[in-house]
């Protein structure tokens, strides 16, 4: 463990990583990550079902995926390690007019905020997309080509190995219990493994944050939430080829995965907890809200000890909380991604540095992100969560 290090990052996930490679990139190459468990990824990164969309309801989300999206893209080209992005669309579906409408205003939205490849859709133009889908109460759609998916332990990895490279050290088994202030605002962090000094402290916890938050202080408005999903047994009924596809009726909706397909459904009445134990229930819900828009589904095999459960990070507007935090000088925040932290995880890594080493980012207007808005009234919200 070092003496002290210029910026120390708590949380070494997909967010964490990001914000590294980022700094490093910028020229600030005294980076720590500080990491509780033995090797990173075990948070909700490597639960993650690794969807990357820009059809999103509101300008910042859209703006943030136009910038993450084309960088997992050129990943492998810039930083030597696969994204593992696969552009196979995602596809939405609506079963009535109340749907459509919302996702007519959203196409408005996401066209006036420069995304290109989104779509209006015909049940029709849905049909010949996923063939196996039952179409006859379908209105219409959205699709957008350049959604798709990557492999989130690997961009991780990436962003990891070349913030490495670029000066950064990451402490695993380093688990942060107290963050320390003086009369200047944060002036060390105390971990399992000894503690260090420094000005600046990112907290990248996900779904923990609200914990490390208070360590300092801070009322951080972040809740756990438990999501599960459901891989199927090599199925070849349904193309590889496949975009996600998802029924706004129910908000089942499924992708290729290896040989077989991930399925997924946000259950209501699941209550915030940090709960990550599968619910073995689950997998007869999922499938009674698959079976029915897709009956094909009815012949896959599923193997319940294959499926597994991890936690969204919620913010009441379904934005994450970006920035300074008020009153505490030193102390930056970047989590609450509401279930989008892998996608947006490239221009979170951009945002957090301009914000630490400029003050100021372009990326998007900060303002609407930052801790503020809750007790302000400022709150935007993103409609778009699955
Ligand atoms: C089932 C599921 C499906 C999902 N699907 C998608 C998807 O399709 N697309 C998408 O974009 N997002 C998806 N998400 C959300 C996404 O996984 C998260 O938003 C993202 O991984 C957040 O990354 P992170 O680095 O902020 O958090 P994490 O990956 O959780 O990393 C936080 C890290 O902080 C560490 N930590 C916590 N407390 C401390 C401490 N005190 N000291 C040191 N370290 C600490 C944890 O061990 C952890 O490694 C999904 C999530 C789940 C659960």
């Amino acid at each position: 463990m070092v003496q002290s290090a210029e910026v120390v990052i708590v949380g070494g996930g997909i967010v964490g990583a990001s914000i590294a490679y980022h700094l490093t990139s910028a020229g600030c190459r005294d980076v720590v990550i500080l990491e509780r468990e033995s090797h990173q990824g075990k948070g909700s990164t490597g639960k993650s079902m690794g969807g990357v969309r820009a059809q999103f309801s509101t300008p910042s989300s859209i703006r943030m995926s136009l910038y993450s999206i084309p960088f997992f893209r050129d990943f492998e080209e810039r930083l030597g390690y696969p994204s593992g992005y696969r552009p196979q669309g995602y596809l939405l579906m609506a079963t009535n007019q109340r749907q459509m409408g919302y996702l007519r205003s959203n196409v408005v939205i996401q066209r006036a905020s420069g995304l290109e490849t989104v779509e209006l859709v015909t049940t029709e133009d849905i049909v010949r997309t996923v063939p196996q889908v039952r179409a006859d109460d379908i209105v219409g759609g959205t699709f957008c080509s350049t959604d798709g998916f990557v492999d989130p332990y690997s961009v991780m990895t990436g962003f990891t190995l070349r913030a490495c490279d670029q000066g950064a050290r990451v402490f695993r088994d380093a688990e942060v219990i107290a963050i320390d202030r003086d009369s200047n605002g944060v002036s060390g962090v105390r971990t399992s493994a000894g503690s260090i000094a420094t000005r600046t402290v990112v907290n990248a916890t996900g779904a923990w944050s609200a914990r490390v938050a208070k360590m300092a202080g801070l009322d951080l408005p972040v809740e756990p939430l438990r999501r599960m999903l459901v891989p199927t047994e090599p199925f070849d009924k349904i193309s590889h080829g496949a975009p996600m596809t998802i029924d706004l009726a129910t908000g089942f909706h499924f992708r290729p995965e290896g040989l077989g397909l991930l399925m997924a459904w946000c259950d209501p009445e699941e209550k915030p907890s940090f709960n990550t134990n599968f619910d073995r229930a689950f997998v007869e819900k999922v499938l009674t809200l698959g079976v029915a828009r897709v009956p094909v589904l009815e012949q896959v095999e599923v193997n319940p000890s294959r499926a597994w459960a991890g936690l969204y990070e919620m913010t009441p507007d379904h934005h994450p909380i970006l920035g300074a935090a008020p009153g505490i000088a030193g102390l930056y925040l970047a989590s609450g991604f509401s279930g989008h932290g892998v996608m947006h995880s490239p221009a979170t890594g951009k945002i957090m540095a301009d914000l630490i080493l400029k003050g100021t980012t372009d990326l998007i207007d900060a303002r609407l992100l930052d801790y503020n808005r809750f007790a302000e009234g400022r709150m935007i919200q993103e409609t778009a969560v699955f």
